[in-house]
């Protein structure tokens, strides 16, 4: 696999390299910043070759008592030599900080793809969930339990293929060692028995791959609550759901993960080890051998389709939010503007006749219509109930288009303003059936569907206001 770093180093390059120091390189970007550290883009200047460096300042370790940490993460990297995990180059130190030369991984987390397409699609779930495996197999192999798997750790390189990081929690078991006491982990991939009897084995780690693979294809961890301890609760009393339109073969290899017991779970040791999970129906088509040599494929949101007829996308996803339809309000309150021809809503009232009686309307508006308190003094031109997409989750929302020209989104229930699709001149609008719209902007696509079925609608008017605000 070709890496701006170049070819991979040997275990010897590995370690404190006297030779090293900060005058070596230009430093660029900032990649990230941990608790502990800050991460920049780094060139070597003789060699030119591109690193991430890991800068630790070693007053803020000694202070925060992270030694052990520092000190855990740079073992474990020192063992490992895969193509799936973020390599160790070269370390060296000064008197004020340690840097680590780690193998770059440009593309950043996994999280923000998920968090930009919603979810992916069951092939790309299905490529992305066999890498982490293969690299969980290598990983358990040299008796490594990673014990804070989540996206956030998964980090993507220039090819798009992954590259797992953050071994400060990691565990090298002993010789005959099978466990890991302590507690350690994120919420929401921590695994039953970590909550329970303060044990890591490597089958947690099969454990946050299943909520993973489940987070993949329906773009949030099956275990979400609004706190920890309700999240935790849920873990230990495996309480989690299976939204509508979520793969069979996913499901069922979910289902096998997911177990409470560490040594019933497809993967672990006692079940067979990995060849179990490996030839897993949902793994259909998978080249093991040849997967870190295999093209990724584009990430496409998971948008699954109700029917033979409908070829394209759906609403066929649980609305978790459902309640009944109570939008005839913004039509008779558009009508009373003038703007409520529901087939065209800029018809009624030209751009001329909305300046013209700005002022009135917003007077108006102001007395009569309960969204006003969210739009900043700004006309609404068109208002109606959304249901706003992730994945396959969907919470539904009224969503606003104002002259300003935004787009707000507001909780109808709560009466609370969530947020707002972030206007930009390079943002456009893309009609998918006659309930589903997307808007794209530069950073993510949000993904609409009209409940009444008048998706053209809103494709129309906000086109409209897209072009008048390049034009203006
Ligand atoms: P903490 O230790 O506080 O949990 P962390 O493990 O995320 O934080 P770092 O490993 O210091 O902290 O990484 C900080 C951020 O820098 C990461 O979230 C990631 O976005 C970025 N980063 C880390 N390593 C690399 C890398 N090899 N290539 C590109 N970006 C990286």
């Amino acid at each position: 696999m070709a890496s701006s770093t170049g070819e991979a180093s040997n275990d010897k390059e590995v370690g404190s390299d006297l030779r090293k120091k900060r005058e070596d390189f230009e430093f660029g970007k900032i990649l990230g910043e941990g608790s502990y550290s800050t991460v920049l883009l780094a060139t070597d200047k003789v060699s030119k070759k591109l690193y991430a460096m890991k800068i630790l300042s070693k007053h803020h370790i000694v202070k925060e008592k992270k030694v052990p940490y520092v000190k855990r993460e740079k073992d474990v990297l020192v063992k490992i030599n895969h193509p799936f995990f973020v390599k160790l180059f070269f370390t060296f130190q000064d008197k004020e900080n340690l840097y680590y030369g780690l193998s770059l991984a440009e593309k950043g987390e996994i999280l923000d793809y998920i968090r930009r397409v919603g979810s992916f699609d069951e092939h790309g779930s299905q490529f992305y969930s066999a890498e982490i495996i293969l690299a969980l197999e290598y990983l358990h192999s040299l008796d490594i339990i990673h014990r804070d798997l989540k996206p956030e750790n998964i980090l993507l390189n220039n090819e798009m293929h992954i590259q797992i990081t953050d071994f400060g929690t990691a565990k090298i078991l002993e010789d005959g060692e099978e466990r890991a006491n302590s507690f350690v982990g994120t919420a929401e991939y921590v695994s039953p028995e970590l909550l329970q009897s303060k044990v890591a084995y490597k089958s947690s780690d099969i454990w946050a791959l299943g909520c993973i693979l489940y987070q993949l294809l329906s773009g949030r961890p099956p275990f979400h609550a609004p706190n920890e301890y309700l999240c935790f609760q849920k873990i230990t009393k495996l309480e989690y759901m299976f939204p509508d339109g979520f793969p069979d073969h996913a499901k069922d290899l979910i289902s096998k993960i997911l177990i409470l017991a560490p040594d019933k779970r497809i993967g672990c040791e006692q079940m067979g080890g990995y060849q179990p999970l490996k030839t897993h129906k949902f793994y259909t088509g998978i080249d093991w051998a040849k997967l870190p040599e295999t093209q990724p494929p584009q990430i496409l949101p998971y948008l699954p389709a109700k029917s033979k007829d409908d070829q394209a996308l759906t609403s066929d996803y649980n609305i978790m939010n459902d309640r009944p339809l109570s939008d005839d309000f913004d039509e008779r309150f558009l009508s009373a503007f003038g703007l409520g021809d529901p087939d065209n809503p800029l018809k009624s009232s030209s751009s001329a006749s909305i300046t013209s009686n700005r002022e009135t309307k917003l007077e108006r508006q102001a007395k009569e219509s309960p969204w006003h308190q969210f739009v900043n003094n700004e006309l609404i031109v068109k208002s109606g109930l959304v249901d706003k997409r992730k994945g396959l989750f969907s919470k539904r929302r009224q969503l606003i288009l104002t002259d300003a020209p935004r787009l707000y989104y507001v909780d109808p229930v709560a009466m609370e303003l969530k947020g707002e699709i972030p206007w930009n001149h390079r943002m456009h609008v893309e009609l998918k059936n006659w309930r589903i719209f997307f808007v794209h902007t530069p950073d993510r696509t949000y993904y609409l569907d009209d409940p009444t079925g008048h998706s053209q609608q809103w494709v129309n008017t906000i086109t409209e206001w897209i072009e008048r605000a390049r034009s203006s």
